[in-house]
């Protein structure tokens, strides 16, 4: 690597530190880079700085949104009646590609561990407690993962739930044990879903 100016191993440097780029492909990236047209590389690089300076949290769901409400929060077609739990943005996409869900989203970001110090109170239960105080919401779906830190969080979300006159679900499983949502194929999420059952 060291046979190329600094502003290349720099560029390449920082490509590397990308998820899922090595050093392998973060070269190729940036050969790729030094050789295409000046304005695409300005515009990739203007929307790179766009989403860290656009994309905020939709302060009702807490998913990625350009907007005070995300598309989906602000969309009439959405029941806003049903409300499905998720870890993260990534998860949300996951549940949406499936199909199988028309209501609106709580992003926890995170799921309750001991072991990594994270507490009920640094994830978003508060958030969705309040929000089904406030009313509307009929049935929550508990779509964490099936990790035992997502069962654990489905657990202690389903008990503070009680107390509120909501139906709680679980989607079922069909989801592989200790699985990330984002990496289920959207037809076994989808039987997932309509398979949810009564939280006990
Ligand atoms: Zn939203």
């Amino acid at each position: 690597m060291n046979h190329y100016p600094a502003s290349i191993r720099s560029l390449i440097h920082h490509l590397s530190r990308l998820p899922g780029v090595g050093e392998k492909t973060a070269e190729r990236l940036a050969l790729h880079l030094l050789h295409a047209p000046e304005a695409s590389v300005e515009e990739l690089a203007r929307s790179i700085l766009e989403v860290k300076r656009k994309v905020r949290l939709c302060s009702r769901c807490f998913s990625l949104s350009d907007q005070e409400l995300c598309p989906l929060c602000s969309n009439p077609a959405r029941d806003a009646s049903r409300v499905c739990v998720v870890e993260q943005p990534g998860d949300l996409v996951a549940v949406e590609k499936s199909g199988a869900f028309n209501g609106n989203y709580h992003v926890l970001s995170g799921v309750i561990s001991p072991l990594h110090g994270v507490g009920p109170d640094d994830i978003r239960v508060r958030e969705l407690l309040s929000r089904v105080a406030s009313g509307g919401v009929q049935e929550v779906v508990i779509a964490t993962g099936t990790s035992v830190e997502g069962e654990s969080t489905a657990a202690y979300i389903a008990e503070r739930l009680a107390a509120f006159p909501v139906r709680v679900t679980r989607i079922a499983a069909g989801v592989p044990m200790g699985g990330d949502l984002k990496f289920v194929d959207p037809v076994t999420l989808r039987k997932a879903m309509e398979a949810r059952r009564v939280f006990e």
